[in-house]
């Protein structure tokens, strides 16, 4: 800990002589996703199901929509009706977790800063890609959920293709 401070600028000065109030830890070997989101007698919502990314505000959008959806099926449920939680709850998740994955894999990779700061910008597809980070991310009458890996990659290729 006291290394990564050093080595940071903005952290140096300010930081370097300060008491540790709880010791440094690493936790190693964590699991960002489970095998099963369901079984007899239980279903996973939040965190428990899925980790993507602390910085895409995914987590927050996941957590609350996998606690309403299962919330209303497990009502269902415990009411006599049919459910299916494959169909109804993972797969239904898991599609906008994928939206989600694109996104976070295109910031990680450059392909979203290519986006981002191209000095063309296209008002309509701006407006596209915000309605996804802002967790829009079943709405399949956006292009850039509905093909986004593909839409995102095909933009970036583009945007870079018009700076050589
Ligand atoms: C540093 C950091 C930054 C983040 N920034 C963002 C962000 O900007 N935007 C965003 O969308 N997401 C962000 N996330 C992710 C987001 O916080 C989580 O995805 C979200 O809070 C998950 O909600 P949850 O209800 O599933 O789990 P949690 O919010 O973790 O809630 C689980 C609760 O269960 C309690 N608990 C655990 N074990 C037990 C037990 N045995 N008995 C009783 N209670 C128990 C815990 O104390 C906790 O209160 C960030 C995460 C981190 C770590």
């Amino acid at each position: 800990m006291r290394a990564l401070i050093r080595d940071s600028r903005y952290l140096r000065d300010r930081f370097i002589d300060q008491e540790m109030v709880i010791e440094p830890r690493t936790i190693e070997g964590y699991a960002i996703t489970s095998t099963k989101f369901f079984d007899k007698g239980y279903v996973t919502v939040g965190n428990a199901t899925e980790f993507l990314d602390p910085v895409f505000s995914s987590g927050v959008t996941f957590a609350m929509e996998s606690g309403s959806v299962a919330a209303k099926l497990v009502s269902r449920k415990l009411k006599g009706g049919e459910v299916d939680f494959q169909k109804e709850y993972v797969d239904y998740m898991m599609r906008g977790i994928n939206t989600f994955r694109t996104y976070v894999t295109g910031w990680y990779n450059g392909d979203l800063q290519e986006i981002f700061f191209s000095k063309v910008q296209d008002p309509k597809i701006k407006k596209q890609i915000c309605s996804v980070l802002a967790g829009y991310v079943w709405d399949d009458t956006n292009p850039f959920v509905k093909q986004h890996a593909r839409a995102v990659k095909t933009l970036a290729d583009h945007v870079r293709m018009q700076k050589d």
